[in-house]
């Protein structure tokens, strides 16, 4: 595991590993960030996110790290809330399509089920709680947002998920089209980190 974790960063996604370690990076000025480990090292079954919220989900894996290792563990839960569809795919947006993780199949069938809908009516927003578990058993959790419109067609390269479809406020470009620092400083990942990042500096890392 190379140098002895402080912090488990409670996610296998390769993607979402990256984004999290450059933002607490960025909260995080000074910490090693080689002390930043993720679940992906570790030998623990993926729990069943079962909670219907993003907070919830979020603190499930965050605990079953914290419990499974004795380390502080983050973790956090995200996904798009479409208004026409009254917050849908909301915590279901991993495995929309019915296949957990499968990115494109997802987008596709998101595009398919609005592909009706007028431009007026495609707004959204990405959700993120972010949540910080240590090991006796203190919670912090915080949200974040950010909000935009759907296109009607994928468009950009970087990114995950939904990004090629959403467009966010104030831009003229997809989430796919932003550089990572751009997405980071508007992401709704970004802002739930923004205020989970003092937290776990004082908690954690002082
Ligand atoms: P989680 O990994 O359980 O939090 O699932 C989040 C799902 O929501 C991902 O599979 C993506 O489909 C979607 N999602 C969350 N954050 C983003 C983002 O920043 N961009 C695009 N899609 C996202």
């Amino acid at each position: 595991m190379g140098t002895q974790p402080r912090l488990i960063l409670a996610t296998r996604n390769a993607h979402k590993v990256g984004e999290l370690r450059d933002i607490l990076a960025s909260f995080l000025p000074g910490i090693d960030l080689t002390t930043i480990h993720s679940a992906a090292d570790l030998d623990v079954p993926e729990p069943v996110e079962d909670a219907v919220t993003f907070a919830g989900n979020a603190l499930i894996k965050a605990r079953q790290i914290a419990q499974a290792t004795g380390i502080p563990a983050v973790a956090d839960d995200s996904g798009i809330c479409v208004d026409v569809l009254g917050g849908a795919p909301g915590v279901f947006s991993a495995r929309w399509s019915g296949q957990h993780g499968n990115d494109q199949a997802n987008l596709d069938l998101l595009l398919a089920q609005l592909s009706d809908v007028l431009p007026e009516y495609r707004s959204a927003h990405f959700a993120c709680a972010a949540a910080l578990v240590m090991p006796d058993g203190q919670e912090f959790v915080r949200e974040g947002r950010m909000a935009g419109t759907l296109r009607y067609e994928a468009v950009g390269a970087g990114g995950f998920g939904y990004d090629p479809i959403f467009q966010p406020d104030g831009y003229d470009v997809t989430a796919a089209e932003l550089t990572p620092a751009q997405k980071n400083s508007i992401s709704h990942r970004g802002r739930a980190f923004a205020e989970l990042g003092p937290i776990i500096a004082r908690h954690v890392f002082q």
